[in-house]
């Protein structure tokens, strides 16, 4: 079921979940849209997936995750009763199936808000310390008069794990990598240069086949890079305070060292507001170290969607409203789908 029916005029992809996200940019491109944020999985990941087990990535730092600003504005879901139904969820309704992991119904048909394209330029930047890096990606990712698709920063050494892209990395430096209006490339050029930086690399973005394509060293390659270097790094999904996260980096540090090595994501969060992001990289020693660190950030008013739990209630994306849990009660009755992962579900009793 990977088939794209139609982009609508007003921009809406109607597609089928198997559709890959990749081949969805690709097409909607020809037809001068573009999808409004996708993962760093775009050539593999399908519509469906994505919608049912990620939250968002490039293009999110202008058009938030996939929670927000109508971009999933419905689908049909088949239900898994005894006799099934194909129920279709439009508006906020769209909230008791998303990020739910398929645990209470099959997404069929997708109605997938995009936006107009934009000739994007990719540019990578090296900063000597942190501070700089990330002062300078704040500014494009904060100044309204950017357009921009990525705004991301890494702190060394986490640039040195990218091995394919080695010549746009400077040894001991923090990286920043930018998506920006092709029509913006020069001023952006010039403000690295201001900041401090030295640009080590500009390229037009001419869709999923760029080579380099700077989105698969971003949001979760990330973490895939760093852990093929070292095994023992895993990550966190935090948010940052868009006014306290200097204290916040600080006091990380501090009791952290290097255990924990900042990566930020500007994202623009569901009230219009582009807060730092993150998928910082830890290096793993023991559950009780790992959950300390999330309990220390929490104290101090970083957000974490715990990655390290394999249900959805204590990952972040559950909905206090429970309404994903009273989807499944309706829906899936029985328990069947993807048992175990919604563990506040207890299976019904169904005689008939
Ligand atoms: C290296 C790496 C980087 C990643 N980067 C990002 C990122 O930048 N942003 C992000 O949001 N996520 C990210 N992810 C998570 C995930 O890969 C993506 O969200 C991706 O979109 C999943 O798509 P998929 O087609 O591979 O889904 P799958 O892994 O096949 O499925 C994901 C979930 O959705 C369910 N599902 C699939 N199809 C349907 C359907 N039709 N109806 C109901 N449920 C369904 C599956 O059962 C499963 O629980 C990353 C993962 C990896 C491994």
């Amino acid at each position: 079921m990977d088939k794209l029916e139609e982009i609508t005029s007003d921009g809406v992809a109607v597609c089928q979940p198997g559709l890959r996200l990749g081949q969805l940019e690709s097409e909607a491109r020809k037809k001068g849209w573009e999808l409004r944020m996708y993962p760093s999985t775009l050539v593999k990941a399908s519509v469906g997936g994505f919608l049912a087990g990620g939250s968002g990535g490039i293009g999110s730092v202008a058009h938030g995750g996939l929670r927000d600003f109508d971009t999933v504005r419905a689908f049909e879901v088949v239900t898994m009763e005894k006799k099934p139904r194909v129920v279709l969820h439009e508006g906020p309704a769209v909230h008791e199936i998303l990020h739910a992991w398929g645990t209470n119904g099959i997404l069929t048909r997708i109605w997938f808000a995009l936006t107009p394209a934009v000739e994007w330029m990719q540019l990578t930047a090296a900063f000597s310390t942190y501070e700089e890096a990330f002062q300078f990606a704040e500014s494009i990712a904060t100044g309204n008069t950017w357009t921009k698709r990525l705004a991301t920063v890494f702190e060394w050494p986490i640039p040195s794990f990218f091995t394919p892209i080695k010549r746009l990395v400077r040894a001991d430096k923090s990286l920043v990598l930018i998506m920006i209006a092709a029509s913006q490339a020069d001023a952006l050029h010039a403000a690295a240069i201001a900041a401090g930086g030295e640009v080590t690399f500009t390229g037009a973005f001419d869709g999923p086949r760029t080579q380099p394509l700077l989105s698969d060293y971003t949001w979760n390659h990330t973490t895939l890079w760093a852990m093929k270097a070292d095994p023992a790094y895993t990550y966190l999904q935090c948010g940052f305070s868009l006014t306290e996260c200097r204290e916040q980096f600080r006091k990380l540090r501090e009791r952290y060292g290097q255990e924990i090595l900042f990566h930020i994501e500007f994202m623009k969060n569901g009230d219009g507001v582009v807060i730092p992001g993150a998928i910082p990289l830890v290096r793993f020693s023991t559950e009780e170290r790992l959950n300390d660190m999330i309990a220390f950030c929490r104290s101090i008013g970083v957000f974490v969607a715990n990655p390290h739990v394999n249900y959805l209630e204590d990952g972040g994306r559950f909905r206090p409203d429970n309404i994903q849990l009273l989807a499944k009660q309706r829906y899936d009755p029985r328990g069947l789908l993807n048992p175990g992962k919604m563990i506040s579900f207890r299976k019904q009793v169904v005689t008939k």
